[in-house]
């Protein structure tokens, strides 16, 4: 990790300017200043970790016990009927600041964006290749 502040830690810090709807002690809620719809939120751990895979369960946990209550208070703000919530988790899913952030975007019945299936072309996959895959991931855990 460098030892220049993120974008984001500059926003924590008010050295940028944002439209805060949220702060604790371990925790910062935001509006995207570019939004992907009305009501766009960033929430984000203080710590600056790069990304999901950084942080331990307890933090992870505290961050998805602010999302819990932040997820309906956002949809509620812009009558929204539902939300996308994602983690561009790396650079090669498409993360652009390196300090892990949930996206949460408000979604509304005519907005025709569809799921995030769609970013997809699918893998096809038989059943070898699937228990071989669900015997890693699970051994990962274990580890
Ligand atoms: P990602 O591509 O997942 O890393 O998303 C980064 C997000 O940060 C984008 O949606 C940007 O619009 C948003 N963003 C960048 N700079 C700012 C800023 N100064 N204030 C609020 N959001 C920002």
């Amino acid at each position: 990790m460098s030892d220049e502040k993120t974008l984001f830690e500059q926003i924590i810090a008010g050295e940028i300017p944002s439209f805060t709807v949220y702060e604790d002690e371990h925790t910062y809620a935001f509006l995207d200043v570019n939004p992907l719809a009305p009501g766009h939120t960033l929430l984000i751990p203080k710590h600056p970790y790069e990304r999901l895979n950084d942080m331990s369960a307890e933090e992870a946990g505290e961050v998805f016990g602010v999302l819990a209550d932040l997820v309906p208070a956002v949809e509620a703000a812009v009558g929204a009927d539902a939300s996308t919530v994602a983690v561009n988790n790396g650079e090669e899913a498409g993360q652009e600041v390196p300090h892990v952030h949930w996206h949460i975007i408000p979604r509304f019945e005519d907005d025709n964006v569809g799921p995030i299936h769609r970013l997809f072309d699918g893998a096809d996959l038989d059943d070898d290749e699937m228990s071989d895959i669900a015997a890693e991931i699970a051994s990962g855990l274990s580890d």
